[in-house]
């Protein structure tokens, strides 16, 4: 479903991928490892459109989405991105969130956008929050939210980029639980997170990023418990 070729990106004179390369199949969860600064934010923002790439490609269902005569709303209407900051509009409602785009990039009718983004409130539990505003829910509540938000354009793919991070530890759970719901649900996902129980109970598969590629990549019980790159071994030393 998603081929990452040879990607490369930089900013000025930091090289931050070198020479990246990454497949994912249909409905499996790819859990992204590293140290911080390692890219896992640049590469899921390159697969998104977010960033300009330097050079490689970036295949999805075997269309080169970095051909810049793409449209990137195309892409995006595809690809579901979900951040650390939920970033919802704080004087709009919860469902007013979730109709915004889908009523003026998509032109839907507001019967049927609110309808989908009703569905989709129920499927992350928050279908009768649906008129309140984003600072009357919990951190978990808002980022579910940002999920359901991210869902309605039935995306087939989602990249979710350290969802967690921002959020009190008890409200962690809440949200893991939804990624792993939509994982057997059988949606094709990338995550980036810390959460290293995460990545050994929900991935299908781990890839570990250092020096600009991913270093190592498998099943989690291969690249976790028995690591075979030695940058692999040494950041699961300082994590686990
Ligand atoms: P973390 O675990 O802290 O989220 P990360 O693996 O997501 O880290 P990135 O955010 O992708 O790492 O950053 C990779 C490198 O690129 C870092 O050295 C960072 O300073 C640099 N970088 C990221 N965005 C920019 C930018 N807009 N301009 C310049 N440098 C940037
Ligand atoms: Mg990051």
């Amino acid at each position: 479903l998603l081929e990452v070729r040879s990607l490369r990106k930089s900013y000025g004179t930091g090289v931050v991928l070198r020479d990246l390369s990454l497949t994912a199949a249909p409905h499996t969860c790819t859990v992204l490892i590293g140290a911080s600064g390692s890219g896992k934010s640049t590469l899921l923002r390159c697969i998104n459109l977010l960033e300009v790439i330097d050079d490689g490609q970036v295949l999805l269902d075997g269309e080169d989405i970095t051909d810049p005569r793409v449209n990137p709303d195309r892409v995006r209407a595809r690809v579901g991105m979900v951040f650390q900051s939920f970033n919802l509009f704080p004087h709009m409602s919860v469902l007013d969130n979730i109709t915004l785009a889908p009523r003026r990039v998509h032109g839907i009718g507001r019967e049927q956008a609110e309808e989908t983004a009703l569905a989709m409130l129920d499927r992350v539990g928050l279908r009768q929050r649906a008129a309140a505003r984003p600072d009357q829910l919990s951190g978990g509540q808002q980022q579910r939210v940002a999920i359901a938000r991210a869902l309605v354009n039935r995306p087939v793919l989602m990249l979710f980029d350290e969802v967690t991070s921002a959020l009190d530890p008890e409200l962690v759970g809440e949200v893991l639980a939804l990624l792993a719901d939509l994982r057997s649900d059988g949606m094709t996902m990338l995550v980036a997170t810390h959460e290293m129980a995460f990545a050994r109970d929900v991935a299908d598969r781990v890839a570990f990023l250092a020096d600009g590629g991913v270093a190592e990549v498998g099943p989690p019980e291969q690249v976790l418990a028995d690591p075979q790159d030695d940058r692999t071994r040494k950041f699961l030393r300082r994590v686990l």
